[in-house]
């Protein structure tokens, strides 16, 4: 079955898909081609650190895990452009944390490790009442970036951005042309984002 949206339907991102999120998160273009997203068995969202995660999506390893309401017809599945939106939103989001899996190592001990800093963070904060919990964690901040890029160069025209229509129609070259055509900006949002991260790592 061929469809249209970021995800191919073997799990893996677009060509046109993988332009923009590299682009907005500066991820490595060999992760994002290895990456494949599957809808989640229901076994992780019973796990107790997975309750703080935003909107039903776990990065484990090179998979990324998404709810089944992600995939389904009358929901973020119904290939509607709006849904593709959605999808690039959350995808902008979650490959923030394949160089963090990395970093861990792909071992079944690095993922353990990469899920205990993760319980931990949260654990931590909840205990001290600090929030928000999830949005102020060190790891989960750092891999907002993209999403954080993406919200301020098209937020607000949402599903009517035209590169919002070339990733839904898997136009790569026009995806392409506008990445180049605003890296500057890019580069200017990215580094204002890191640098107010820091400052709040800090306080
Ligand atoms: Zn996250």
């Amino acid at each position: 079955m061929e469809r249209t949206g970021p995800v191919r339907a073997d799990g893996s991102l677009s060509e046109a898909t993988i332009i923009l999120l590299h682009a907005v998160s500066q991820v490595d273009l060999e992760l994002l081609r290895a990456v494949r997203i599957r809808p989640s068995r229901s076994n992780w969202f019973r796990a107790p650190w997975y309750r703080y995660h935003r909107g039903g999506a776990i990065t484990i390893g090179r998979t990324i895990w998404f709810t089944r309401i992600w995939f389904a017809p009358d929901g973020s599945g119904d290939g509607s452009l709006r849904s593709t939106w959605k999808w690039l939103l959350h995808l902008a989001h979650e490959v923030g944390h394949l160089p963090q899996a990395e970093r861990f190592g792909r071992s079944l001990w690095g993922k353990a490790r990469y899920v205990a800093a993760f319980t931990w963070q949260y654990g931590s904060r909840a205990l001290l009442l600090r929030r928000p919990i999830h949005d102020g964690s060190r790891l989960e901040r750092e891999a907002d970036l993209g999403r954080q890029v993406l919200m301020q160069l098209i937020g607000q025209a949402g599903s009517d951005h035209p590169v919002v229509t070339a990733i839904h129609e898997g136009d790569a070259q026009a995806t392409r042309k506008w990445c180049a055509q605003n890296t500057a900006k890019i580069t200017a949002l990215a580094a204002n984002y890191r640098e107010h991260n820091s400052v709040s790592a800090r306080s």
